[in-house]
């Protein structure tokens, strides 16, 4: 039987995984320049959490706790990073004047089918953007909920820019970050962070619908040791990428 909607088969790769960080595995095997072969556009961090990853057009960027961006050495190492080769299979201008919250709901209405994993990027004019960054651990590395306690929050005002993300579905919990999770950076290339909200003026959203996953798990100790089912993973997850209620 044919599909309503036609699906185009599309690879997302991601190293590591979402509870391999929750647990303090904060050392990865994977190069900037390995990841940038896997894709063009997608989130992440660095080694140490030494700041969040943004890829947009085949450059990678670091941004830092006191929001500002710079682009990251070809041979930094990430613990977890997500990206794919962004095709805009579904392209919408967005309402005017809308939170955060009133964009994930139109965004919703854009996608096919909740069931797979898709790549988003919002273009436009921000009345402001609320991002964190996580800040540079040193060892012994405490698990993530301890280790966000010294998240940098910043506000940015007035500002065009993109915000880079995946909708992940609510069966990848624990793989990834069930939900949206996305990073922003300003037009100029010069600050972001990880998106806590925003109030968008004015802009368009296009979506990149991803049915493989191809998923690199790392051969380090860290990862081999590392307790991956933890039992409050929901309360972990909330308070580390959300820092909210609703996520
Ligand atoms: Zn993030």
């Amino acid at each position: 039987m044919t599909p309503k909607t036609p699906v185009t088969r599309h690879e997302i790769f991601q190293t590591s995984l979402m509870s391999a960080l929750l647990d303090g595995v904060y050392e990865g095997e994977t190069q900037v320049r390995d990841l940038l072969g896997h894709g063009s556009f997608g989130i992440g961090t660095f080694d140490a959490l030494d700041g969040e990853m943004l890829i947009l057009g085949g450059v990678c960027y670091q941004l830092r706790a006191d929001g500002g961006a710079t682009e990251a050495r070809l041979d930094a190492y990430t613990p977890y990073a997500v990206v794919t080769n962004f095709v805009p299979h579904i392209s919408s201008e967005l309402p005017r004047n809308i939170s955060r919250a009133q964009a994930s709901a139109f965004i919703d209405h854009m996608t096919v089918s909740e069931n797979y994993m898709y790549a988003l990027c919002i273009e436009g004019q921000f009345r402001s953007v609320t991002t964190r960054t996580v800040v540079k651990q040193q060892k012994p590395y405490r698990p993530m909920v301890e280790a966000t306690d010294d998240d940098a929050v910043v506000e940015h005002t007035d500002v065009r820019g993109v915000v880079v993300g995946f909708r992940t579905p609510l069966y990848e919990k624990g793989i990834g970050v069930p939900g949206c999770h996305a990073h922003f950076i300003t037009e100029d290339r010069h600050a972001g962070g990880h998106v806590l909200d925003f109030q968008l003026e004015q802009g368009s959203a296009s979506l990149c619908l991803g049915t493989d996953l191809h998923l690199q798990l790392p051969l380090t100790d860290a990862f081999q040791e590392a307790n991956l089912t933890p039992e409050n993973i929901d309360a972990q997850l909330n308070k580390t990428e959300a820092h909210h209620a609703e996520a």
